[in-house]
């Protein structure tokens, strides 16, 4: 079967478990099953997205059923499945597994592990171009295959978040933070993918996540499984299917020009539903933080290009937190900050919020909260100006 081919199988309206499992079976039997991809006695990590503890309806994380129709399979073959995940910096996987689902999957025999628990070896990349060895779980670099099983959402970055992002997720907390700072998301993904790129692609498309993603957006019920070989090219048609050109996106962008896979739509075989059957444009998340928190007179909000999931989710929910309480008026004329910079704009110190680690080397200039990721109490503390959850410098 050629990596080319990505399938989209579109199902019944809010299928229940069987249906989801006969839409899992044959989106990966349209692009050749699991023939190749591992065989009796093998390990294959089946990687869901569960950044954090919500349910599969919110469409924030990836619903169980699919992963387990998708280890069904992989036990069909005689090999070992295992469901792993490391949720967001900070976030507790094992909480995520629970609110999600995935203990249920355990009592019913499957193995879920917390990578964040797991012992973890160096690893060399040597065709990566920003990133030359990573920390990886020993787990998933002793995994015959590796599947991405990603939630179909928008992302407030790059700007959406599929399969190949998903791999972020393999990594302990450590280095997920050295991706925003250091290595930067884009690169830093398409050089792991050098290494450990997934063998096979399925995007939950049943609840898919739009506007304020990856944690606040809107569900939006779409029932469709996509898959492929290729995860770039699974990427490419699913962004396309939510309305986002794969070129604007900067995963697939790198991955693309990392040679890791095709995204050009016209260089691949599209079998099942096609494209314009089940096209949706999505609201990105940068067109919904406006309509989602109506930002007070003079508030302004800098988050820089390499903050990371951490700081700006923390950021947006205390906007979202302040709304709730009715307290988003105190915001005004507030400067918040987020990520590395490297100048601050010309703010009065009262009104220039620096939150979290990064932005340490300008603390003397505002309301500095540290934390990596910062505390989101201790933000709204600092905007409220309740000096005893805020720590001046
Ligand atoms: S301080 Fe924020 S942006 Fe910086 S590494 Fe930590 S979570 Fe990421």
């Amino acid at each position: 079967m050629r990596q080319n081919v990505v399938s989209i199988v579109k199902g019944p309206q809010g299928p229940a478990e069987q249906e989801i499992d006969s839409m899992v079976r044959r989106a990966i039997e349209l692009v050749g099953g699991l023939s190749g991809i591992a065989g009796p006695g093998d390990t294959v990590l089946i990687k869901p997205n569960l950044i954090l503890a919500k349910s599969p309806d919110t469409g924030a994380v990836t619903d169980p059923r699919v992963c387990k129709s998708v280890a069904n399979l992989v036990k069909e073959l005689g090999a070992r499945p295992i469901i792993a995940e490391s949720s967001a910096v900070g976030i507790d996987t094992e909480q995520a597994f629970q609110v999600a689902g995935y203990d249920r999957l355990r009592g019913e025999g499957y193995e879920v592990i917390d990578l964040k628990k797991e012992e973890t070896v160096t690893v060399p990349l040597p065709k990566g171009k920003s990133l030359k060895e990573v920390s990886f779980p020993r787990v998933v670099v002793e995994a015959k295959a590796i599947i991405s099983v990603p939630s179909m959402k928008t992302h407030d970055q790059p700007p959406v978040t599929l399969s190949l992002k998903n791999m972020k997720g393999v990594l302990p907390d450590t280095f997920k933070r050295k991706f925003h700072t250091t290595f930067g998301i884009f690169q830093g993904v398409a050089d792991l993918c050098t290494a450990f790129k997934p063998a096979l692609a399925v995007v939950d498309g049943i609840i898919a996540m739009e506007g304020l993603g990856p944690i606040f957006g809107e569900p939006v019920e779409m029932d469709l499984i996509i898959a492929g070989r290729d995860p770039v090219a699974v990427d490419a048609v699913t962004a396309t299917i939510m309305g986002v050109e794969p070129g604007e996106d900067g995963t697939i962008s790198a991955a693309t020009k990392s040679r890791i896979g095709i995204s050009d739509l016209s260089k691949l075989q599209l079998v099942g539903e096609p494209i314009a059957n089940v096209q949706r444009r999505f609201k990105l998340a940068v067109e919904a933080i406006y309509e989602t928190v109506p930002l007070p007179k003079g508030f302004e909000l800098l988050l820089a290009e390499k903050a990371c999931t951490g700081c700006r989710n923390t950021v947006l929910s205390v906007l979202v937190d302040l709304k709730e309480q009715n307290q988003l008026d105190r915001a005004a004329g507030w400067c918040v900050i987020a990520g590395k910079i490297d100048k601050v704009p010309e703010v009065e110190r009262d009104y220039l919020l620096l939150a979290g680690n990064c932005t340490a080397r300008f603390k003397r200039r505002g309301v500095f909260v540290p934390g990596c990721p910062p505390n989101n109490r201790d933000i709204a503390g600092g905007i409220l100006r309740e000096e005893q959850e805020a720590r001046w410098a």
